[in-house]
């Protein structure tokens, strides 16, 4: 072996205990003695030393000295031994991080460590000033007191990159250090500190390569985009940036839901942070229209401009499931665009390719030429999956709920439903999709966060869940009935020029207000009804009140958002908007309008290409 292989290591002037390597071999220089041995300075900071029994040649103050490394004890001191090699090679060490990872607090409880990160969030309390801290591994608190409800280091803001060094404490169970010094770190500091955060939160921050639940060609070729959204998901968990989840409220609309919020949820509680973080950084809400309304937006931002100001939160990103994707969704976009909220779409509805401008990420099977058959409630699942596979087994049945409760007909419906098909019959998910929609009714703007997981089976109490769900179910079924029963005889009749059977129903005249079902749940029931009598012919109906009308339809190549913007165009002053999915959906107008609008739309669907597949 060539001599001149050998390295020697100097430690540089940085460099502390952390960057010492036991076995390797370091140029020292002899700073005293004892009568036990000689001790050596590695650099400044660092010194250990060498036992007379370990001594080869004896030395002056000041004098270099090769020195290998033998042992660090725990109380820092480090054994040497001195070598004598007659030819090295020589390699300078750069001083490493000293900060300590957030994720490794937990073993050094009653130690004083220096940790690196970025502030995610302020809290004054009645107490200490509490500084949520991010880095690279995690989330914890640094609690700062001057005074009793004073706010320590006020020069201290927001996104601020900091170095604190504090004594780990235990407090309600949670790791929290009790800030002696915090310092903002400023130019290249902070840099070098944001770079390292950054490049290591990109990692972590990137799903597990996993596979699909079930073999789906449209979903495969939607897996990248999955994947980035879930990547996009998984780093505001990580920064402690709060999640609102907005999304439709039907059943499909509440599994996509609360598939992302089991997977984010249990996320934010492993990553550490405040013991109830999942409560105020995740927030589900359904959405009453079909779209993001105004109402929405300008309620999401009153609380996160509330949060931000009060909590010294960082301002939210939006995820809007089972709906989003649409024109109509627009003015609100506009409004987040306006205070930069970041907005992702998972939706199965047919998209306008302008809302894509407003959006950091978009899942919709249309753009890889999939259509609604693939509900947000399976894309929402297998999102989830990506942001957290540890969820998997509490929501595999949600993506088969998900399908039956928008009457998915394509070939991933039947293949979601032989996945849970043990535990869950067809029958079973129909119950629980009816149930999730006879509770939603009820719950009106509130997630029911908690109740909606019994009607789920996510709590694991199978007991109660079957009574729940058995009881909702027959709550629903007559509720039903009794509309069923006043609405029916009322339904009008004609026969299309192309061959569809249409029905009209005055669902404001001729159906209970105000309860379950609500109009666009009647027309659907009374179209089910008329499908069934009119077994082989298309079917078109319209279920309609003063300013607005449902279209429910089978066999009829609809295409309801064109068709809405052809009457916008053609009836002035008709005051039309809506939209939803080719064939199911809503149109709204106004109230004088009525005749002249429904008559526009009657004739639309009477010129489309109608048939039964033979
Ligand atoms: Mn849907």
């Amino acid at each position: 072996m060539n001599d001149t292989n050998i390295m020697v290591y100097r430690m540089g002037p940085g460099c502390d205990l952390g960057d010492v390597e036991v076995g390797k071999t370091y140029i020292g220089r002899v700073q005293g003695f004892a009568n036990f041995g000689t001790f050596v300075q590695l650099n400044d900071r660092i010194k250990g030393l060498v036992h007379k029994s370990n001594a080869r040649t004896t030395h002056r103050e000041r004098e270099s000295i090769l020195v290998k490394v033998l042992n660090i004890r725990n109380n820092g001191n480090i054994d040497l031994e001195e070598v004598t090699i007659p030819v090295y090679t020589v390699e300078m060490v750069e001083k490493k991080s000293t900060a300590v990872r957030l994720s490794e607090l937990g073993g050094k409880v009653g130690r004083t460590v220096r940790i690196e990160g970025e502030i995610a969030q302020i809290k004054q309390t009645s107490g200490p000033t509490i500084f949520t801290i991010v880095d690279e591994s995690g989330t914890e608190n640094a609690a700062a007191f001057v005074e009793a409800g004073v706010r320590a280091y006020p020069e201290a803001e927001l996104g601020d990159m900091v170095r604190i060094v504090g004594e780990v404490m235990m407090r309600q169970n949670q790791v929290q250090i009790e800030v002696e010094n915090l310092t903002i770190l400023a130019g290249e500091d902070a840099e070098v500190v944001r770079d390292r955060i950054e490049k290591a939160l990109d990692m972590r921050a990137e799903p597990a390569d996993i596979p699909l639940l079930v073999q789906s060609e449209v979903m495969e070729r939607l897996r990248p985009e999955m994947r980035k959204v879930a990547k996009i998901i998984r780093r505001a968990v990580f920064s402690s940036q709060p999640i609102i989840l907005r999304h439709h409220a039907d059943a499909d609309g509440i599994c996509s839901g609360v598939a992302i919020e089991q997977a984010v949820v249990s996320l934010i509680r492993e990553s550490g942070g405040d013991y109830d973080a999942d409560y105020f950084l995740f927030k589900r809400a359904p959405s009453k229209a079909p779209f993001y309304e105004i109402e929405d937006i300008t309620r999401d931002l009153d609380f996160a401009t509330k949060d931000h100001v009060r909590y010294g939160q960082k301002m939210p990103l939006v995820i809007l499931t089972d709906n989003g994707s649409t024109e109509e969704d627009l003015p609100s976009m506009k409004v987040a665009q306006v205070y930069d909220l970041p907005i992702l779409v998972i939706d199965h509805h047919h998209p306008d390719a302008i809302v894509d401008q407003f959006l950091v990420g978009h899942v919709n099977p249309y753009h890889v030429g999939g259509d609604f058959g693939i509900t947000a409630g399976m894309l929402g699942t297998e999102v989830a999956r990506l942001i957290n596979p540890a969820v998997e087994n509490l929501i595999r049945h949600l993506p088969a709920v998900a399908g039956v409760g928008d009457r998915s007909e394509a070939p991933e419906r039947a293949r979601f439903l032989a996945l849970v098909q043990d535990t869950y019959t067809e029958q079973d998910c129909k119950d629980i999709a009816l149930a999730l929609d006879y509770q939603q009714f009820w719950l009106r703007f509130n997630d029911g966060r908690e109740l909606v997981k019994d009607v789920l089976n996510l709590t694991g109490n199978t007991e109660r869940h079957r009574k729940m769900v058995a009881l909702q179910v027959e709550g629903a079924n007559l509720a039903i009935q009794d509309q069923m029963s006043a609405s029916m005889p009322h339904v009008r009749h004609q026969t299309l020029k192309n061959g569809a059977e249409l029905f009209l129903l005055d669902v404001e005249i001729h159906a209970h207000k105000f309860t379950f079902p609500p109009p666009g749940k009647t027309s659907g029931e009374v179209h089910d009804r008329l499908c069934q009598q009119h077994a082989g012919s298309p079917v078109v109906t319209i279920g309609f009140g003063p300013d607005f009308a449902v279209l429910r339809s089978r066999g009829v190549m609809m295409n309801i958002p064109k068709m809405v913007r052809e009457l916008r165009d053609e009836i002035p002053g008709g005051g039309i908007s809506g939209g939803g999915h080719l064939v199911v959906g809503s149109i709204k107008f106004v109230e004088g309008m009525r005749e002249e609008v429904l008559s526009g739309l009657i004739e639309k669907i009477s010129i489309v290409q109608a048939g039964m597949p033979s």
